[in-house]
C-alpha cells in the first residue's frame, strides 16, 4: 500500500466519524481528498459536509507527479499542499499559539462555547451543569481522596464486590490538574488494585509521556471501582451504585482538564448516548470542567489506526492544560 492509499483509507475513516476537521496539519479532510484527487472539487477548511465520490476516480496530475514515498504526509507535501512537518514526537509547549475562545451559536441548550487553549472553530460542547445538591449521602462528605478509597474497599453498593477481587479506587496526584477516566477495572487491575496497568495501562503511560505527562503527575481511575465479571459491560444499576465515587473525586481534585477514554466513560460523564466519534474533538464542560473525549487505550491496541485521532485529542487536551491560569503540571 502506496502513501496514497494510506492517506485515502486514513481520511476515508475520518469521514466515516463524521469528522470534516484536519486538525494537526491545518487542512480540511475535504483539501486533503481534493489534493489526492478523492474528494468533491470545491470547498476548503470548514466548508460543506464531505459527500463520498461516485464512479471511477482520476487520478491526479499533481500526484502523479509526486515522487513515492513512505510517508502520506511527505506525498501531501509533493501534491503541493506543504502542511506542516508531523510533530508527533514533539510535545506542545505553552508557547505555542492558542486560538482564543469566541462565542459560539448553540442550538442545544446543554452546548458549550470552546473552551480557552480550545480553537474555535471546533464545534460546541456538551455542559453537564454540576447539580445544586449531590444527594450523594456519605459520599458526598469524604474529605479526602484516601477516605474515598477506604469507602471502595468495603463497598457493598452493588453486586460486583462479590465477583471482584479488590476494588480500584484509582491514583495519582491528589491535586493532578489532568484527570483520566476509564470504564471499569481488567484484570491485571483486579489483581493489582492499581488502574490502568496491563497492556493498555502501559499505553496510556506512552500518551501521557507525549504529552509530558509523568503518570504521577496525573489522577488515573475509572467510572466503576470494581471489575465487572468477564469485562463486561457494566449495568445501569451498578453505573448510578458507583458514579458517587467518581463525582466526589473529581470535585475534590477539581482538575483543569479530563480526558474521558472510551465510549463508556465519555457517555456515562457527559449523560449522553452520542458516539465516540461524535464526542471527539469538542470541548465538553463536566462540573465546570473541561472535558475531551479520546478512545480507550485497550481500543487502540485493538485497532491502531485509530492512534492518529487519539493523538489529535491529547494534544487538544494538553492546550488546554497549557491556557489554564493554575499553575504545575
Ligand atoms: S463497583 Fe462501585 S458501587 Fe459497586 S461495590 Fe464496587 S465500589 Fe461499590
Amino acid at each position: 500500500m502506496d502513501a496514497r492509499d494510506r492517506l485515502r483509507r486514513y481520511l476515508e475513516q475520518r469521514r466515516e466519524m463524521g469528522e470534516s476537521e484536519f486538525a494537526l496539519d491545518s487542512m480540511s479532510v475535504e483539501e486533503a481528498l481534493r489534493v489526492i484527487g478523492q474528494g468533491p472539487g470545491a470547498g476548503g477548511r470548514g466548508s460543506a459536509t464531505v459527500t463520498p465520490t461516485q464512479g471511477p476516480r482520476e487520478k491526479p496530475r499533481a500526484v502523479e507527479e509526486a515522487p513515492a514515498s513512505a510517508d502520506w504526509r511527505e506525498a501531501l507535501r509533493a501534491a503541493g499542499s506543504a502542511p506542516e512537518p508531523p510533530r508527533r514526537a514533539e510535545a506542545p509547549t505553552p508557547a505555542e499559539p492558542v486560538v482564543a475562545a469566541q462565542p459560539t451559536p448553540v442550538e442545544d441548550p446543554r452546548a458549550a462555547t470552546p473552551s480557552a487553549g480550545a480553537p474555535s472553530e471546533l464545534p460546541p460542547g456538551i455542559v453537564v451543569p454540576k447539580p445544586a445538591a449531590l444527594g450523594l449521602s456519605e459520599i458526598e462528605s469524604l474529605p479526602s481522596l484516601d477516605a474515598i478509597a477506604e469507602m471502595v474497599k468495603k463497598c457493598t453498593r452493588c453486586p460486583l464486590h462479590q465477583t471482584a477481587i479488590q476494588g480500584v479506587p484509582g491514583e495519582g496526584n491528589p491535586n493532578a490538574r489532568f484527570v483520566c477516566v476509564g470504564e471499569a477495572p481488567g484484570a491485571t487491575e483486579d489483581e493489582t488494585g492499581r488502574p490502568f496497568v496491563g497492556a493498555a495501562g502501559q499505553l496510556l503511560t506512552k500518551i501521557l509521556a507525549a504529552i509530558n505527562l509523568r503518570r504521577e503527575d496525573v489522577f488515573i481511575c475509572n467510572v466503576i471501582k470494581h471489575r465487572p465479571p468477564g469485562n463486561r459491560n457494566p449495568l445501569p444499576n451498578e453505573i448510578a451504585a458507583c458514579s458517587p465515587y467518581l463525582v466526589r473525586q473529581l470535585e475534590l481534585i477539581r482538575p483543569s482538564v479530563i480526558l474521558a477514554l472510551g465510549t463508556f466513560a465519555a457517555q456515562t460523564l457527559l449523560e449522553t448516548k452520542e458516539s465516540i466519534g461524535k464526542l471527539r474533538g469538542r470541548v465538553h464542560r463536566y462540573h465546570g470542567i473541561p472535558l475531551v473525549v479520546t478512545y480507550h487505550p485497550a481500543a487502540l491496541l485493538r485497532n491502531p489506526s485509530w492512534k492518529r485521532p487519539t493523538w489529535d485529542d491529547v494534544q487538544l487536551a494538553r492546550r488546554i492544560l497549557d491556557s489554564s491560569p493554575a499553575a504545575g503540571a
